[in-house]
């Protein structure tokens, strides 16, 4: 059986969970192998031997850093070449979807972008994506090899199964023009004791309802030990950050939980939230059309809703 190469995504060799969920959808296709970028394998070997990875490919070479597309697209090229994969799987994102497509070109294979399911496929590898604002689901087969499909965070839920994970080296020369570009300087994160927006189990959002009052919502998704979100109404007016905002133009959150608070339900929000298990929504207005798609709406306001929700957690 032919190998799926995955994409690690890591910080520092401690693997996202999105890499579990990429290892466990190739399993479907053929023999899974990671493709790791960086020196801290060893960190990050138990995780990806725990999902599945018969092989990992090292590219440990600081002319890749794996932030910048084109030195990464060389680097799972010159994988490519030494596995002969039947697929790619990669974590959708920006530099990886650029990677993503130069590498098609390089290798000539398809391309899919933002999938939400991949399988094996007639003559191929069935890809499911969610297309404009997830109004449309498109359904195809790539059928040139090796199939590259960059796929969605939280589409699937992950699922051990033990191998190896032999570390296997890949020399990577970069060519000048990757080379060209250079990072000189990265913004800081915040640091935040809150899970990752992304894969959180529990998301509590707030909108234009909060009035750029974040309080409340903090402490119910704290009390949860949820991840805070927001719409973009609220991220534009400067009340949360653009890291937080759920939706098209922000990021897609699939949790077991999300809840909606003073968010009206525009279809640019609902494209990154809707594949959220349970969704509950807390909004005054009862024909606000976020409720169209709520398992449980509260019709209410958020400053009398939450403290009171809030307090009855902490006394569960
Ligand atoms: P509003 O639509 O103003 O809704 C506020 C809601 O709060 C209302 O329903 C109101 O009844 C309720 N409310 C008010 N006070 C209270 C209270 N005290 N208690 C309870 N409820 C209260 N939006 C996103 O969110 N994410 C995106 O990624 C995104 N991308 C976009 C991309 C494009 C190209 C475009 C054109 C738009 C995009 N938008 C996005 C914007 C989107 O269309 C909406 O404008 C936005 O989602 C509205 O945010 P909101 O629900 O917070 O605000």
């Amino acid at each position: 059986m032919a190998e799926v190469l995955v994409l690690v995504d890591h910080i520092d060799g401690q693997v996202k969970k999105n890499t579990a969920e990429l290892l466990t959808l190739a399993r479907r296709i053929g023999e899974p192998a990671a493709v790791f970028v960086g020196s801290q394998v060893e960190a990050a070997r138990p995780r990806l031997a725990q999902f599945g990875a018969g092989k990992v490919y090292v590219v440990d070479n600081p002319d890749v850093t794996g932030t910048l597309a084109a030195p990464l697209a060389e680097a799972l090229a010159a994988v490519v070449e030494q596995a002969s994969p039947a697929a790619i799987l990669l974590p959708t994102g920006a530099i990886t979807k650029e990677a993503a497509g130069r590498l098609a070109v390089k290798t000539g294979g398809g391309l899919v972008t933002d999938a939400t399911n991949v399988d094996a496929g007639d003559g191929g590898v069935a890809t499911t994506q969610s297309a404009f604002a997830a109004n449309y689901t498109v359904e195809s087969v790539v059928t040139r090899e090796p199939a590259i499909v960059t796929v969605k965070a939280n589409t699937t839920p992950p699922q051990a199964s033990q191998a190896g994970a032999t570390v296997v080296p890949v020399d990577v020369t970069v060519s000048d023009v990757a080379k060209a570009a250079k990072i000189t300087a990265t913004e800081p994160k915040a640091k935040s004791a809150r899970p990752e927006l992304t894969e959180a189990q529990y998301v509590v959002s707030g909108g234009r309802g909060t009035g750029g009052d974040f309080g409340p919502v903090e402490a119910f998704a704290d009390v949860l030990g949820a991840a805070v979100g927001a719409s973009r109404a609220a991220v534009d007016a400067g009340w949360y950050p653009h890291s937080n905002q759920v939706g098209q133009t922000g990021k897609q959150v699939s949790p077991q939980l999300y809840v909606a608070c003073g968010i009206s339900g525009a279809i640019q929000h609902r494209a990154g939230m809707q594949t959220s298990k349970t969704i509950v929504a807390i909004n005054k207005d009862e024909e606000a059309p976020i409720f169209e798609l709520v398992d449980f709406g509260v019709v209410g306001d958020l400053f009398n809703v939450l403290p009171q929700a809030t307090e009855a957690v902490k006394a569960a």
